[in-house]
């Protein structure tokens, strides 16, 4: 089958590998110069089953009104009258009871944890390199109430499969001697030794290349979707500012510009795009550094060490689909930075970037078919779409073949 993935993020590129893999001829078609140059490029670099809570939560619910009127949080609400953010909105409220952040978090933490087996596979079956550390991730806390709590809430994961270490401030420092600089501020951590971490953007550009060397997959770059010619039950084409593109069947992978797409079809896509902030920073080689990847509950950043660069990530801002950034955006990451590895990085040569997840009310991502027979779909990761992107691409591989997914596909289906 001639199979079009739309979007060359993470997500579609990891598809497009499943979907050659399986004898399809595969083209990807994306408005950019290189794969992973939206969101995937400057993620926060964790590849975290650790990481699976549903953002709807009673707590967020809190946080999310509270957020109107502070400026100060890691989340930002800035009050739109855009229907879509409103519907949306309405949806996440819906999302923030006890059962329902149950039930969304087992779903992801599913997918996230297949999904980073099928990134080990790739990576042993293609032998791509990424940047990758797979040595565990820390999510440390700065006093032992709030230690306490994360561990209390870790509980369900760990239930469901994750395994994890409660460590107090000595073993913390043992685990990732990179962090003693702050040992004093830190009261100790739950150790995931099971997640990882890596380049999305690295992973994503070396996978492109190794499909078209090897897998004959076709990148069509500089193209933008701008929608679809449709012939009854079935997409016949999908049009671009480069002329229509004929196909098989179709991936919508074009993450939280997904929503913007499907509304020209009539498809109603839950997604709206909440963006997030980093820096990446060049690591000194001669001075201790931190060696696996963490998350400081505190203060709501998250980092990794990718090769000799450290990557810090922060911030949930609802700004609509505004990708800039200013300095200040930057300011209370930075000041974190540099308290927790002062001398580890040349902050002074700090790359900015800012980037829109493409968050779902549930926070799990919408997979599978889609109101046309030959439409499909592979979006809506959110927060954690680096970490779910090979599972989800395995996983719609499976659907468009008419295989049964390797793991249980409730919940995770798009439904209309
Ligand atoms: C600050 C921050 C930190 C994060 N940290 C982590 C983390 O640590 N771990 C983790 O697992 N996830 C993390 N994420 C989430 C993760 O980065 C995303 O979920 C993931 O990158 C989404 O991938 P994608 O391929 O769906 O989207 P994208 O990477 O945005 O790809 C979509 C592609 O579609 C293309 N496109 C869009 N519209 C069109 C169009 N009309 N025509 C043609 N092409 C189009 C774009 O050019 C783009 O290449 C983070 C996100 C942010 C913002």
């Amino acid at each position: 089958m001639r199979i079009a993935v739309l979007g060359g993020g993470v997500v579609g590129v990891a598809a497009a590998y499943y979907l050659a893999r399986d004898g399809h001829e595969v083209s990807v078609i994306d408005r950019n110069a290189l794969p992973a140059s939206e969101t995937s490029y400057g993620n926060a670099g964790l590849v975290s089953p650790g990481d699976s809570y549903a953002w709807a939560s009673p707590g967020a619910l809190k946080m999310f009104v509270t957020s109107l009127f502070r400026s100060d949080l890691g989340i930002k609400v800035r009050p739109s009258l855009d229907p879509h953010f409103l519907s949306w909105t309405w949806q996440f409220l819906f999302q923030c009871t006890p059962g329902r952040a149950y039930v969304n978090t087992l779903r992801k933490l599913r997918i996230a944890m297949y999904s980073k087996q099928c990134i080990n596979e790739l990576a042993a079956e293609t032998g791509i390199t990424y940047d990758s550390g797979q040595s565990g991730i820390l999510y440390f806390y700065r006093s032992q109430q709030t230690l306490d709590q994360g561990a209390r809430h870790m509980q369900l994961l760990a239930r469901h499969g994750l395994v994890i270490e409660v460590v107090g401030r000595d073993r913390l420092i043992e685990l990732d001697p990179g962090l003693a600089a702050a040992r004093d501020r830190l009261a100790g951590a739950i150790y995931s030794p099971m997640d990882q971490t890596g380049d999305s953007c690295l992973f994503a550009r070396n996978l492109g290349g190794w499909c078209e060397k090897n897998a004959g997959v076709r990148f069509r770059y500089g193209a933008t979707v701008t929608g679809f010619a449709v012939d009854g039950a079935r997409i016949s084409a999908v049009l671009t500012d480069d002329g229509p593109v004929a196909a098989d069947a179709y991936v919508i992978a074009l993450g939280a510009d997904s929503a913007l797409l499907g509304r020209k079809i009539d498809l109603r896509l839950p997604i709206y795009p909440v963006k997030g902030y980093s820096v990446t920073v060049p690591v000194h080689a001669d001075r201790p550094a931190p060696r696996l990847g963490g998350v400081d509950e505190d203060k709501l950043i998250a980092y990794s060490r990718l090769g000799d660069r450290l990557r810090l990530a922060c911030k949930a801002e609802f700004a609509g689909y505004d990708r800039s950034h200013r300095p200040q955006d930057f300011s209370t990451l930075l000041a974190v930075a540099r308290e927790l590895f002062p001398d580890s990085a040349d902050f002074q040569r700090a790359e900015y970037w800012a980037g829109l997840r493409p968050m779902t009310p549930t926070s799990v991502p919408i997979l599978g078919r889609a109101r046309y027979e030959n439409l499909f779909l592979d979006c809506g990761h959110g927060h954690v779409g680096w970490t779910m992107a090979c599972g989800s691409g395995r996983f719609v591989a499976d659907i468009v073949a008419g295989r049964k997914p390797e793991i249980d596909p409730e919940g995770l289906l798009y439904a209309a």
